[in-house]
């Protein structure tokens, strides 16, 4: 042992007073920094060179706490991507709330790890999951996961799918065993990880057939069942239909029921994308919207989007929790289990997905559900979509600007109107918008053209943002485009 290390030392505190008077005031500078967000720039790039902070060696001694903090406060804490700014609208990013971040605190502190074992954060993780399922309506018995992301989350319903239709053994003999080749239908209008996770699955991204979309961005039904029967007119296996409840270009709702007859006559696995429409059920006025969500046999969701908790928080619920055991329960000495002691409370989480070892998500989530309760959140999931419309008349209203999308939900498409080359001009002008720190959105492409694309769907933003943004828009667009004249103008 080296020297300066004495014989038998935890790692707690020497001093707890000054321990908690330096936590004290982490949690004060945190509070603050969100707190005094309005006032910053939505995003400045992270200095070109790194700062000696970050540029220093594998730290071999003992570093004052108050030293460390101040590195964060000056060199990370400013330079993050902006997504608590309430003129953040790029991707689709949640702001994230105090409450969560106490909660994510507490969870910390606590330590736990929710792999399994008798133990009341899984008794929480497993409330969190009844009242999803009650959301939206599917059965109270329904299982559900903690996981990063809906990425994660559609690929454990993936998963789910694909061992409930090549049986328990293809997870011993391999996917290529039986023989089948199943094959997966979603809108072309699907999240990318969709693809992914057939590729992962073993299955590969070209086994999901992206059946097209009408100008709502709703799958073609007709053309989803004329794709089922041709697959299966070539001797493939249809196993599972996706439904998207908020795409990711405009926020387009598949026809949810609609979705859920086809699958129930074609045999299929019904799943919902919902990564952050789903959560929208908390809203009375949106959630018809997704009516049909209540008969998938699986749905993704993010509570780190629409629902404000802090990152990650990614959830999947499956309707048939021996589906969902089957897909993943495995035995291990190690892990072996018991009616009483810790070893009690069976099914554990890690029978449910891939991890073993995880966090205590569910805590900030059961947090941010507790402290604002589903009316609050829905109301201001509702406010986005408000803020959204209002987006779009103005958009509507200026001949200099171009709508490119409709606007079922909290997500704007459109552009600066040019002659030529309005792809180039419109990409440029969003990163001068970012660069300047006044608005942040992203770009997608609607119809092959490209969008500048605002999703509002952090809590903080306001009528006075989206002005904002309109006109910092239109300015921009003057400047970048001198030769075509403003009718106003
Ligand atoms: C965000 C999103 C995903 C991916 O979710 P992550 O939490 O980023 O992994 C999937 N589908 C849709 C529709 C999304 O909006």
């Amino acid at each position: 042992m080296p020297p300066d290390v004495p014989p038998e030392a935890d790692l707690d505190p020497e001093d707890w007073p000054a321990f908690r008077a330096q936590a004290h005031a982490m949690l004060d500078d945190i509070l603050d920094h969100v707190a005094g967000v309005r006032a910053r720039p939505v995003w400045q790039a992270p200095p070109a060179r790194l700062p000696a902070s970050l540029a220093a060696g594998v730290p071999e001694t003992p570093e004052p706490l108050a030293d460390i903090h101040a590195d964060f406060l000056r060199d990370v804490a400013p330079y993050a991507v902006g997504n608590l700014h309430p003129r953040f609208m790029g991707w689709v990013h949640g702001a994230g709330t105090v409450v969560g971040a106490v909660a994510e605190m507490l969870a910390a502190g606590l330590n736990a790890n929710l792999g399994g074992r008798w133990q009341a954060p899984i008794e929480l993780e497993r409330q969190v999951a009844g009242w999803m399922a009650e959301l939206t309506g599917l059965p109270r018995t329904s299982s559900g996961l903690f996981v990063t992301g809906a990425s994660m989350a559609n690929f454990v319903a993936v998963l789910v799918a694909r061992t409930h239709a090549l049986g328990a053994g293809s997870r011993t003999d391999g996917v290529a065993a039986s023989g089948a080749r199943l094959v997966a239908y979603a809108s072309d209008a699907v999240h990318n990880c969709v693809p992914r996770a057939m590729d992962m699955a073993g299955l590969g991204s070209g086994a999901l057939r992206a059946v097209s979309t009408d100008a709502e961005g709703r799958m073609d039904l007709p053309a989803a069942a004329a794709a089922i029967a041709a697959d299966r007119a070539a001797g493939l296996e249809p196993f599972l239909l996706v439904g998207t409840a908020g795409g990711v270009d405009f926020g387009a709702v598949d026809d949810l029921g609609a979705l859920a007859d086809l699958a129930a006559r074609e045999g299929l696995h019904f799943h919902v994308d919902g990564a952050f429409g789903a959560l929208g059920v908390m809203s009375p006025e949106l959630k018809p919207l997704f009516a049909g969500m209540e008969r998938a046999d699986s749905i993704a969701m993010d509570f780190h989007k629409w629902g404000q908790a802090p990152y990650d928080a990614g959830f999947v619920l499956v309707r048939d929790p021996q589906k969902h055991m089957a897909a993943f329960a495995s035995s291990a000495a190690y892990l072996g289990r018991a009616e009483r002691g810790l070893a009690a409370g069976s099914p554990w989480p890690c029978d449910l997905g891939p991890d073993l070892s995880r966090g205590f998500r569910a805590l900030k989530v059961w947090f941010t559900l507790r402290a604002y309760g589903t009316r609050r959140l829905g109301a201001t999931m509702l406010q986005t979509c408000r803020l959204a419309r209002r987006l779009a008349e103005r958009i509507d209203a200026e001949p200099e600007l171009e709508r490119l999308a409709p606007v079922p939900l909290n997500i704007v498409c459109f552009r600066y109107r040019t002659e030529e080359d309005s792809d180039r001009l419109n990409a440029e002008l969003v990163t001068l918008l970012q660069e300047s720190g006044a608005a942040a959105p992203s770009t997608t492409r609607i119809g092959g053209r490209l969008a500048i694309r605002a999703a509002i769907v952090g809590h903080r933003t306001r009528a006075e943002d989206v002005d904002a943004l309109v006109d910092a828009v239109l300015g921009l667009g003057r400047r970048l485009a001198p030769g075509l004249r403003s009718p106003q103008a």
